[in-house]
């Protein structure tokens, strides 16, 4: 499902038309990608506005290529469109806990009444099974096939009409035999577009075994016709959420997904396949990181962490500047972390404000050196205890001597550095605002 936009973040990333062409061209990728999975135009229209307004809005960070962060721009967009950053809360809050699915005929209720099952046994719970559909002859059959499958105790009446009364027999039933999980399966089975007749069979269930949680089944490849059912539900009542089955079979997913989202509604967990173990807790960041591309994505947010600890260790230097602070070697050891994790120092140092004001370019052969010297550095501070790194003034020969063989350097290396040290500390104090920071990892230029 969504599948082609990794090859739009790619074509993206890596093209050369000018950014304002790419950008374009992406967001028409992106509408045409989103529509085919059903998402309703309106939603679209709205997300392509408001990452289009964050483009005329905001400035990225300075050591961001900005085609990164348009990128992570439409990772946020998309993220919020497809529920936020709500994480659906699925340890039970009490116990016994009981649940009871809803949901029409076909969108998975018994399968997922089974994947819940294992899910909280499998946390530890002890968990038990009620079939209350009494409308399909085969309904029990096929829940204690599942509960036998799984191992938990299921409990129907195979010659029972009455819902209700199977439900609060069930329920009972679990309660003696001191579950902490009751799930209970209910008919439904009334389709699409019947959305009162489901919900007043709900309530009536609902009134009779007052469960904590309400679960909606729902079927992915209905797509955005999941926006009426989910709403009447979301208002109906206070204690459900969703459960969207079949993500893996329909290409509409993205429909279903952002039309429960725009409900208010919650979408706890979704189902990926027919297995009783195909079920995932349902989480709106990472459904998104994968289908922009998880590995392309983690390398920006990758950096973006970054640029974000470079920026303290930059807050700390104007601190310094003020004579207050000093920098410790715990700052310089984050601030090399970060920029090594940023790309190849050529890039870094052309992008990070400061540093290309060196006195003159540095020449490739000025890089590789400090290259390696930011190498050699990181091994020394990871042999560096935190009282060490704190205060390097309690750094004596056999101190020395002990960290040389601990990082595989000499003990000229580590002088090298705690001199660095010395100067960088000497040179915040007299330098006062200049933004000199090429010197801060040996670029003496
Ligand atoms: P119910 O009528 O709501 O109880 O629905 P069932 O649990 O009997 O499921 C109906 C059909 O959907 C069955 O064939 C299931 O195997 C299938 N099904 C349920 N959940 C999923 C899912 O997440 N993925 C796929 N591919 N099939 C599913
Ligand atoms: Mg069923």
């Amino acid at each position: 499902m969504l599948d082609s936009l990794k090859d739009s973040v790619r074509k993206f990333l890596t093209g050369s038309n000018v950014y304002e062409k790419s950008v374009e061209d992406f967001i028409k990728d992106l509408q045409k990608a989103l529509i085919s999975a059903d998402v309703q135009v309106k939603l679209v229209a709205q997300l392509t506005e408001r990452i289009r307004s964050r483009l005329r809005e905001e400035r990225p960070p300075s050591a961001i290529e900005r085609r990164e962060w348009f990128i992570k721009v439409v990772y946020d967009e998309l993220s919020a469109l497809f529920g936020g950053d709500v994480r659906p809360f699925v340890n039970p809050p009490k116990l016994p806990y009981v649940i009871m699915l809803v949901g029409v005929q076909g969108s998975g209720k018994t399968t997922s009444a089974g994947k819940l099952a294992l899910f909280y046994k499998r946390r530890g719970y002890k968990v038990f099974l009620v079939g209350a559909d009494t409308y399909r002859p085969a309904a029990l059959e096929q829940l204690t096939q599942i509960g036998r499958q799984i191992g938990v105790p299921v409990y129907g009446e195979p010659d029972s009409k009455d819902p209700v009364a199977v439900s609060s027999k069930g329920k009972e039933r679990a309660l003696r035999e001191r579950a902490e999980v009751v799930i209970i399966d209910t008919a439904g089975r009334h389709g699409y577009g019947e959305e009162q007749q489901l919900l007043e069979e709900m309530k009536s269930i609902s009134n009779a075994v007052s469960p904590d949680e309400v679960i909606l089944v729902m079927d992915a490849s209905i797509g955005q016709k999941a926006f009426d059912l989910a709403s009447k539900f979301n208002q109906a009542t206070k204690i459900g959420s969703i459960l969207l089955t079949k993500l893996d079979g329909t290409a509409k997913g993205g429909g279903a997904l952002s039309a429960i989202a725009a409900t208010g509604a919650i979408i706890k967990f979704v189902g990926t396949g027919e297995k009783v173990e195909d079920l995932e807790i349902f989480n709106s960041r990472r459904f998104v990181s994968r289908i922009l591309g998880m590995g392309d994505l983690e390398a920006i947010l990758e950096k973006l962490r970054a640029t974000g600890e470079l920026d303290e260790v930059q807050k700390k230097m104007e601190e310094a500047m003020s004579g207050r602070t000093k920098i410790t070697l715990r700052d310089i050891y984050k601030q090399i972390n970060a920029i090594r994790k940023m790309g190849p120092l050529s890039k870094v140092l052309q992008m990070i404000p400061g540093l290309n004001m060196l006195p003159k370019l540095p020449t490739q052969e000025d890089l590789k050196m400090t290259e390696e010297r930011m190498r050699r550095w990181l091994a020394i501070m990871n042999s560096m205890t935190y009282k060490e790194l704190d205060d390097p003034s309690v750094i004596d020969k056999s101190r020395i001597r002990r960290i040389a063989k601990g990082s595989g350097t000499t003990p000229e290396d580590i002088r090298e550095l705690l001199n660095h040290y010395e100067m960088i500390n000497k040179m915040l104090k007299t330098m006062k605002r200049r933004k000199d920071l090429g010197k801060l990892f040996g670029q003496t230029g």
